[in-house]
């Protein structure tokens, strides 16, 4: 293992300070004139802003609806005040500082409120470069919630994206989960291959720190790619170093209005991924997310057809991935229409034992892109 030197900034520490954080550079950057900053210092006062100069370089500036521009630049219609803040009831399913426990299996751990990039889509925008209100602050004590609780077999370690973590903060919680030994593995939750992929490839540091820990345990990263032009160069390179340390990528991607609602996109996508060898194991359906609800969501109806035309494209390794929302009673598989009016839907996970792997109907409108809180499956 190298050996590195305390306080020295790594190369890509040094290109976060250049990343567009406010409506003045932005115009500059966009070539948009300065009446335009008003409109978005008022976005960004709500939702921070934050891309990094690579993702940047990822927009096509010349047309005005960029997929990718659409995931990083902020929007007037982040203002509109529907929805809300909670979808899938985080706050009720929070057990100790940071630790949210829904599913027996599973623990989940907020461990910053930092992302490389802020994405306009992001639900949990209540928290993202914000408040560190509900972040676990002591790596300590998620580990011994995780003890005491022998039914928990593996962790999410998220935020935020959880490599924007300090080297030593990552180090800390590698070296308590490692230990646990009702944990079969560990995931970690982070866009950074996607937004920043040099976090990845420029850090030897993390990357010796991945390979000694994942042979004590499985480790995964959880990225999402959401869009074929995000698999790069630069992208795969993040992936496949990661990878050469013995790490396991998985996918979850979100269908997004404007930016992979095309089974066409969709599908180069998966196939895409699967090239790579990050299996895609869940396309989420959109949440309605205050900011986020009104221009991102599909309607259900659409949204499965996407889907399964999408997966019409792949082999059976991208054909696995799961059309899915995460509800507050739990992740429902979004199965397909049935009859006139109805869909059909499947308890993936639930948060009530009882109902797991139910199936149910139930109508849903043309329009519809989510399912009412009180849903009572039969
Ligand atoms: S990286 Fe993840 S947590 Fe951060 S803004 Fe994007 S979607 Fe949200």
């Amino acid at each position: 293992m190298k050996v590195y030197e305390r306080g020295m900034r790594m190369e890509w520490q040094k290109e976060l300070k250049n990343c567009i954080t406010n409506a003045e550079e932005l115009c500059d950057k966009l070539e948009l004139p300065a009446e335009e900053r008003e409109k978005y210092e008022k976005i960004i006062s709500k939702f921070p802003m934050m891309i990094t100069p690579y993702y940047f370089s990822l927009i096509d500036v010349n047309d005005p609806d960029d997929p990718i521009a659409k995931m990083c630049i902020p929007s007037e219609a982040e203002l509109l005040q529907e929805g809300s803040f909670d979808t899938s009831g985080e706050g009720e399913n929070t057990k100790w500082e940071g630790v949210q426990h829904k599913y027996t299996q599973t623990a989940l751990i907020l461990s910053t409120n930092v992302c490389a990039m802020y994405c306009r889509h992001c639900f949990r925008k209540r928290l993202v470069g914000l408040s560190d209100a509900e972040l676990n602050k002591k790596v300590d004590e998620a580990a011994a919630y995780v003890k005491e609780h022998p039914e928990v077999t593996n962790v999410l370690i998220t935020g935020g994206d959880a490599l924007m973590n300090p080297n030593a903060i990552i180090s800390r919680y590698l070296s308590e989960f490692t230990e646990i030994e009702n944990l079969d593995f560990i995931r970690f939750g982070s866009r950074v291959p996607v937004t920043f992929p040099q976090r990845i490839y420029e850090d030897n540091e993390l990357l010796d720190l991945f390979e000694k820990y994942a042979s004590v345990k499985p480790i995964y990263v959880v990225t999402q790619f959401n869009h074929p032009r995000e698999i790069t160069p630069e992208s795969i390179r993040a992936v496949k170093e990661l990878q050469s340390r013995g790490i396991q990528v998985r996918n979850q991607s979100v269908l997004l209005k404007g930016v992979n609602d095309d089974p066409n996109v969709l599908g180069e996508l998966l196939r895409g991924l699967t090239r790579l060898e990050v299996v895609p194991y869940y396309i989420f359906q959109c949440r309605p997310v205050t900011g986020v609800k009104g221009h991102f969501q599909v309607p259900l109806r659409k949204g499965v057809k996407i889907v399964d035309e999408a997966k019409a494209l792949q082999n059976g390794l991208g054909k696995s991935v799961r059309y899915v929302m995460s509800h507050p009673r739990g992740k429902i598989e979004i199965l397909g229409e049935s009859e006139a009016d109805k869909m059909l839907f499947k308890f993936h996970q639930n948060k009530y034992p009882a109902d797991r792997s139910k199936i149910f109907i139930t109508d849903i409108k043309d329009d519809a892109t989510w399912l009412d809180y009180e849903l009572n499956p039969v």
